[in-house]
């Protein structure tokens, strides 16, 4: 065992994700191929690098979800590392951007607790990485084109398929990372398929916490291996209505809290720096296992064993995915309900194996998502962008009801992009769905963003309106209405909702009957408060095209595999 205290010298390494690599290109292939370096070079290479010293000079506190943190005993051996991890960075990816940042501890009287370091450190390697200036390499000489996919470095060779590519060095280590250990190529009379690596393959090569590992063990285990996606146009080929994509980016509440928490909690060194180490494990496999459930369990993968999904970033606590259109709530609810259940019953083994001395957080860790569903030709860097902010809007309302009702909860918010706007979506939320009136009274056209109960209650009551037959143009003709100023929206809504009491479709539909009535007392409004009232019928009418009917996905449903069925291109497993 190393004595942990004379251990003082923190490296933290922060990958700079998104942008400038992973979304360098708006190609899938190439997307995927980004994330899949990141993750081996995170995951293993940096590992290999530290097993080049002298296991008595160092301590591995986690490796993962683009991040680590490594205690070593001398500030020079801290110094090599950092400069093989910069050097490995640069080789295997030529453009990605890691931050690697040695924090020494505080010495002072009362010096810093294990997890204070941590987080102090990590806050350190945050404020260089914003101060450093952003690299914009230089195309050298006019003769040299740049990189038909990046647009960003020179070309160095060219491909031909589908019209000639030039492409990078980044970009042809991004597509030969995937050809090479992702997938096998099959092609089955004029079609090809991408049929996913065994899991044992993908184990030795990433390790077993890479995401598409977890895919590979999940399907396996049911008997079955799985097709890829090849582009995003084959996930929105599976949507209905057809051609297009929800976007998910999922990121963990209150992480900085939690930390802070660990400090408090376990004043002994040793016991904080194991629960440090639980805490981060529990949430990366918690984010890797939800989103493969949620995926496997909500997106219909027919008999060809084709799962229409994209796992773009999946580690830490942060998760990217794209999957069709219409799966896009229910799968982002279902992931949210899992991580939540799955941090708290972690907890419980990590305990029983002595690898945590007691719980961190008794209702589990919550996360908040950010859902866009848009055309599946939408860049895909833009819905990461578009989704993130929503997800901040949402990572709110948990903050508040974390704090003001101790509510631990996931949280959601969400928008069906038709037309594309400049304006932040914070503002056209303001400008779009809120209103005054003299009074004082504010009356909100929105009720996101929602927790994860309440979007279960939305989404079942879209299914029961659209189970009950109820013609649609009837319900959308209120969407319009409830635009208008808040006295001409009443007084429309009212009239509307008389007509359908007279053609009886009130009678015919309890779903509606309860939604127009009972729901919404103030009809179209109902009170949140005495200073404010709020709608739910926007979004009902915005997503009443991307839910499909049937149940809502819960944590209680089991998991069922497609059929097994015997075909001429059956791979065996
Ligand atoms: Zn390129």
């Amino acid at each position: 065992m190393n004595d942990i205290n004379s251990m003082c010298f923190l490296v933290v390494i922060e990958t700079q994700k998104v942008k400038s690599y992973l979304f360098a290109s708006p190609i899938m292939r190439e997307i995927r191929g980004a994330s899949m370096l990141l993750d081996l070079l995170n995951r293993k290479k940096t590992k290999e690098i530290l097993k080049t010293f002298n296991p008595n000079d160092y301590e591995l506190v986690y490796l993962g979800g683009g991040t680590g943190r490594i205690l070593f005993r001398r500030e020079e051996d801290a110094e090599n590392f950092k400069n093989k991890v910069l050097k490995t960075y640069r080789q295997e990816t030529v453009t990605a951007r890691v931050s690697v940042e040695i924090v020494p501890r505080k010495k002072d009287d009362n010096g810093e607790t294990f997890p204070e370091w941590m987080s102090h450190g990590v806050r350190q390697s945050q404020q260089n990485k914003l101060g450093q200036s952003k690299g914009i390499p230089v195309l050298a000489g006019r003769w040299v084109q740049p990189c038909t996919s990046c647009g960003q470095e020179p070309a160095e060779k060219i491909l031909h398929e589908h019209g000639e590519h030039r492409l990078c060095r980044a970009c042809l280590l991004k597509r030969r990372e995937i050809s090479e250990h992702l997938y096998k190529e099959i092609k089955s009379g004029k079609k090809r398929k991408w049929l996913l690596s065994p899991a044992s393959k993908l184990i030795s090569r990433y390790t077993d916490r890479f995401i598409f590992t977890t895919l590979a063990q999940y399907t396996e285990d049911r008997g079955y291996r799985i097709f890829l996606p090849q582009d995003f146009d084959d996930i929105g080929q599976a949507s209905r209505p057809f051609n297009y994509m929800g976007f998910i980016y999922a990121d963990g509440n209150r992480m900085g809290e939690v930390v802070k928490a660990l400090g408090e909690k376990f004043t002994d060194e040793e016991e904080a720096k194991l629960a440090y180490k639980a805490f981060s494990e529990i949430m990366d496999q918690a984010t890797r296992e939800a989103a493969v459930e949620a995926v496997l369990e909500v997106v219909d993968i027919k008999k060809d064993r084709f799962v229409p999904a994209e796992f773009i970033m999946a580690g830490g606590d942060d998760l990217m995915l794209a999957v069709p259109g219409h799966n896009a709530l229910d799968v982002a609810i279902l992931f949210m309900e899992r991580f939540q259940e799955k941090t708290r019953k972690l907890q419980d083994k990590y305990i029983r194996q002595g690898r945590l001395p007691e719980p961190f957080s008794h209702e589990g860790l919550t996360t908040s998502a950010g859902v866009v569903i848009a055309h599946a030709h939408y860049p895909v860097s833009d819905l990461m962008d578009l989704a993130g902010e929503l997800m901040k809007i949402a990572k709110t309302k948990a903050a508040r009801l974390a704090e003001t009702k101790k509510e631990q909860t996931g949280t959601l918010d969400f928008i069906v992009l038709t037309e594309a706007g400049s304006e932040p979506i914070k503002d056209r939320r303001k400008d779009e769905y809120t209103r005054y009136l003299n009074s004082g009274l504010e009356i909100k056209l929105t009720e996101r963003p929602y927790t994860t109960a309440k979007a279960h209650w939305l989404l079942t009551t879209i299914r029961d309106l659209k189970s009950s037959r109820i013609p649609r143009s009837k319900l959308k003709s209120l969407y319009p209405v409830l635009f208008q100023g808040p006295m001409q929206a009443q007084f429309d809504a009212l009239r509307i909702r008389e007509r359908l009491k007279v053609t009886g479709d009130l009678k015919r539909s309890d779903s509606l009957n309860r939604l127009v009535t009972t729901t919404l007392p103030v009809f179209p409004f109902r009170k949140r408060d005495d200073n404010c009232w709020t709608t739910p019928l926007t979004e009902i009418m915005e997503l009443y095209d991307f839910i499909q009917p049937g149940k809502n996905k819960s944590t209680m449903n089991h998991y069922i595999s497609p059929e097994k069925e015997e075909s001429h291109d059956r791979v065996a497993v």
